[in-house]
């Protein structure tokens, strides 16, 4: 049984499923593709498959639910549909959600990634335009103040983070970045930490930055679920497990994607990320069909951004995530991560 439908739930589905009959429990009919979440703030067309067309020709039964409950020892778990399942094998794949990090007002006056929908609406329904501020400056924030910056050039767009915008990369990735922000008239508020929301905007230690609209983007958090039902979890909720993505508590479950705390010998602690979990999921595919008994590998190769719909940034990396000096940028950068974000749904399958 496999529960969560993401890149690593629905690609460990789909290759478990071409010999052995297999659970898939997740809520959506449509793949949920939150690498492109972003664009759907901007308006931009959404590219979901239907899950049942992805598990198309697969042993893979999809029940739309979400679980509430799991019972490792008697190894069953609950449904919100109120249906206990027991399971042989499990497959924990629940992903991870944006984080609000406990701070006041955060949660009712900020739009997350999974609101995008909800944002998109505000913005184009708006009387008028106004100021747009997006709190996180890593990867996720930057795509989403440019995606929106070039998407609605009248609103006036800040981007906020309590370090520095995409300081973690390379001097020419990082200078890219910049550039196409002040390109789309971002203005950026850096080592600006948020300590509360309200109608008005965001309070900081240095004062209030005035919005009309807050995104929220400042970092993600895994779903609660494991911790509760006693699987043995690293400071930030993920699940600790094995060279063979096995739980290191309770052997008898895995753990991929966002919920797993993966570390591997020089490369490190695996960062939550659509890069680590759908190798995640391919390995475990392979190991639950039986086609590899190794332990799980993974080294790093790049980073990408959109950067709106004109511009990009491909960043190489070394095998642990540290920085090559080399970018691509411009219409090539752009044209790689549209690549890679299409090349994903393949490979889903
Ligand atoms: C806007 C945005 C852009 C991003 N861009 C990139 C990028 O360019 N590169 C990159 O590497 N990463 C990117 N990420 C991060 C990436 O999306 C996540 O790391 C990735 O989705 C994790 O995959 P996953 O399969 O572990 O979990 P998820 O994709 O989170 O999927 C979790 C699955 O579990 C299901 N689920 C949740 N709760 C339950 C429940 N109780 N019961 C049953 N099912 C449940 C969900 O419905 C879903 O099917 C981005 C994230 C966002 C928000």
């Amino acid at each position: 049984m496999v529960i969560g439908a993401g890149y690593a739930g629905l690609t460990a589905a789909t290759r478990a499923g071409r010999r052995d009959r297999v659970t898939l429990i997740a809520p959506e009919t449509r793949f949920l593709h939150r690498v492109r979440q972003h664009e759907t703030a901007a308006g931009h067309p959404e590219h979901r498959p239907a899950v049942d067309q992805l598990l198309r020709g697969r042993r893979v039964t999809h029940l739309r639910a979400r679980v509430t409950e799991l019972d490792l020892l008697g190894r069953k778990l609950m449904t919100d549909s109120g249906q206990a399942i027991g399971y042989d094998t499990l497959v924990y794949a629940l992903g991870s959600r944006t984080a609000w990090h406990g701070i006041p007002g955060a949660a009712e006056h900020a739009y997350p990634a999974e609101r995008a929908a909800e944002l998109r609406q505000r913005l184009s329904e708006a009387p008028r335009p106004g100021t747009l501020a997006v709190v996180g400056g890593g990867a996720t924030g930057i795509e989403l103040a440019a995606e929106l910056a070039e998407a609605y050039p009248e609103w006036q767009v800040r981007l906020v983070t309590a370090d520095e915008v995409g300081g973690w990369f390379s001097a020419a990735g990082r200078a890219q970045v910049l550039r196409v922000l002040e390109r789309l008239g971002v203005r950026l508020y850096e080592h600006t930490r948020v300590t509360a929301v309200g109608p008005d905007g965001l309070h900081t230690a240095q004062g209030t930055v005035e919005a009309d609209v807050v995104a929220w983007a400042a970092s993600m958090e895994p779903h609660a679920l494991a911790a509760e039902a006693g699987l043995t979890v690293a400071p930030d909720g993920r699940a600790v497990v094995d060279a063979y993505l096995r739980s290191v508590s309770h052997p008898d479950v895995y753990v991929i994607g966002d919920a797993a705390a993966v570390t591997l010998p020089r490369v490190g602690t695996l960062r939550m990320g659509c890069a680590t979990a759908q190798p995640m999921g391919r390995y475990l595919g392979r190991v639950l069909s039986g086609r590899t008994s190794a332990p799980f590998t993974f080294r790093y190769q790049v980073q990408c951004l959109s950067l709106g719909r004109r511009d990009g940034l491909v960043q190489l990396v070394h095998g642990d995530d540290s920085m090559r000096p080399m970018v691509f940028t411009g219409a090539v950068g752009r044209l790689v991560k549209a690549g890679i974000v299409r090349l994903v749904v393949a490979i889903l399958r």
